[in-house]
């Protein structure tokens, strides 16, 4: 069986554009592969934050991550300084990784510009322990957006360099690249981001706060009034209907919408209709872990226990391949 690897930064409670680009797609994969999962502190320091938030943030995430379905019998789901093999390995990287080719990531240069007031090491260097993250468990594939399609790239060319001059240890890993649409925020323009507040919490996918929220969702711009019809393909709820409705709803708002049949207060109720229906499950798994205050801790210790012997295994083969003494 393959071993996947995946990482989320911990942002705290997830939205619906994380589900969709990440979440969901976990949840499939522990079916098929040896998943491990991690919430990546480590990266996530590397930006400004608050530090009493920090704990609050990776636990309210891994409770999502949970309740979305992330089954701990089935995938390691662990906080990555809980083990601090990753770093370790990182810095011996760091010693194979080309000054150059970390210059050349254009994730880093889109950071540099849009936070020159902390271009710090670690965010040169984060694609280099993004690479320690995968190979620490010798992880074959690693579900990826076209965005991180570089970092696996340099993660490859880290593995052949360290093999070639210490000796084999690590495979190359495979991009297994998720099919997943873009999630737009209500504003219908830019991605669906916390920090443009343009997002859908998965807490807010309740009966009053959904409905409420999606009645802010930018819809056609064209469609001005009710008797006006619509192109749905213009429309942000039409694409969300793509991901969370039936082919009927789809093929009724498509008529409804085009001959004015329907006004977008019918559509965006029908939307509503069928996101409580998906989030059910979520909502009920959420509120059974926080009627057990600790379970989540719990969970991420034993994640972390599972993580940590496989990646004793590994540096221990890392330490022997590069002559340390011991
Ligand atoms: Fe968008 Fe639906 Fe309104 Fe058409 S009817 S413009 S698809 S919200």
């Amino acid at each position: 069986m393959k071993t996947v690897f995946s990482g989320i930064q911990p942002s705290g409670e997830l939205h619906v554009g994380n589900y969709i680009g990440a979440i969901d797609n976990w949840v499939k994969m522990q079916e098929q592969y040896r998943c491990i999962y991690c919430v990546v502190d480590y990266h996530a320091i590397t930006q400004d934050y608050t530090v009493k938030d920090m704990s609050p943030r990776v636990r309210d995430m891994a409770l999502d991550i949970l309740a979305l379905g992330v089954d701990p019998e089935k995938a390691i789901l662990f906080v990555q300084s809980a083990v601090p093999e990753h770093t370790e390995l990182a810095w011996i990287f760091n010693a194979v990784t080309g000054h150059g080719d970390l210059e050349r990531m254009t994730q880093f240069k889109d950071k540099a510009e849009h936070q020159p007031e902390n271009i710090n090491a670690g965010l040169f260097s984060y694609p280099v322990l993004q690479a320690a993250d995968i190979l620490l468990y010798k992880a074959e594939l690693v579900p990826v957006g076209a965005d991180q399609v570089q970092h696996l790239e340099l993660a490859r060319r880290i593995a052949r360099s360290f093999n070639h001059r210490w000796g084999k240890v690590f495979p190359e890993c495979e991009p297994k690249l998720t099919e997943t649409p873009k999630v737009l925020g209500l504003d219908g323009k830019q991605k669906m981001s916390k920090s443009l507040g343009n997002h859908i919490p998965l807490t807010a996918i309740e009966e009053k706060p959904l409905r409420k929220l999606l009645g802010k969702m930018v819809t056609d711009e064209k469609r001005v009034t009710r008797e006006d019809p619509g192109n749905p393909d213009d429309c942000n709820v039409y694409s969300f209907h793509k991901m969370f409705s039936t082919e009927d709803d789809r093929a009724w708002v498509w008529q409804g919408c085009t001959t004015a049949g329907i006004g977008c207060v019918d559509c965006k109720g029908r939307l509503a209709q069928r996101m409580l229906e998906r989030f059910a499950p979520y909502r009920e798994r959420r509120a059974e872990l926080l009627a057990h205050p600790g379970r989540v801790d719990e969970i991420l210790r034993a994640g972390a226990d599972k993580a940590r012997a496989i990646a004793q295994r590994t540096m221990a083969e890392v330490r022997g391949k590069l002559g340390l003494w011991r």
